[in-house]
């Protein structure tokens, strides 16, 4: 089936192929063709664009490479193939409640560099989150580690985030400072997203998400 993540309207859905390119044939896959293939499809959920790419069915059928599937053609091989990647790239749904606007800036575009693999970026932008957490919360002095140490004797940040953003400054502060030697990879760039989702909990969602609950329930 052809359905992944629209990267317009982030909805999990269903797209219709609308026509596609025969980039060229798989070497060896005769008699059983199969083809590297861009589908142009629409969003089932907004209508917008989106592009697949990746590799046909293998059968028995022969295509040009180069030429244009249209119609039915386009939206058989596109229900029926293997797709590699999208593009644009999706970028992931963030949940930004009840979090300042100055700082939730921070965690939509760190959520966006990990969309397009900017893991160099996604580090960079949690640790400035980190940093605009902490001037939210009057601590505005000293090293992003005594900023941590400051939020948590303040009672804004629990124990268990506290060290885990103490291993991550470590990152942070090597490349701010450019002495960065081992690039960071997708598990450290989902990590630091991970601490930011924790940081952000601790210091505005949790308290906030009760008080909420609690004034809806006393009014029932
Ligand atoms: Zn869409």
């Amino acid at each position: 089936m052809l359905a992944g993540i629209c990267a317009f309207c982030g909805n999990q859905t269903h797209f219709t192929a609308r026509t596609a390119f025969v980039i060229k044939v798989v070497p060896d896959s005769y008699p059983q063709y199969q083809y590297e293939i861009e589908v142009s499809a629409t969003c089932d959920a907004c209508q917008r664009f989106n592009s697949a790419l990746g590799l046909t069915r293998r059968a028995n059928r022969s295509l040009n490479e180069g030429s244009i599937l249209e119609g039915a053609m386009a939206v058989k091989e596109g229900e029926l193939m293997t797709i590699s990647s999208w593009s644009p790239s999706p970028m992931l749904p963030v949940d930004v409640s009840f979090v300042p606007e100055a700082v939730a800036a921070y965690l939509i575009e760190a959520h966006n560099a990990l969309s397009v693999g900017a893991h160099r970026a996604v580090l960079l932008l949690v640790r400035s989150l980190i940093e605009a957490t902490a001037r939210q919360s009057h601590i505005s002095d000293g090293s992003l580690v005594q900023k941590i140490n400051a939020m948590f004797e303040a009672g804004h940040l629990r124990k268990g985030t506290k060290d885990m953003a103490h291993a991550l400054r470590i990152l942070g502060n090597d490349m701010a400072h450019g002495e960065i030697e081992v690039a960071p990879n997708q598990e450290d760039a989902e990590d630091a997203l991970t601490i930011a989702r924790f940081v952000l909990d601790d210091v505005y969602v949790a308290d906030a998400r009760r008080a909420d609950m609690m004034a809806r329930r006393s009014s029932e």
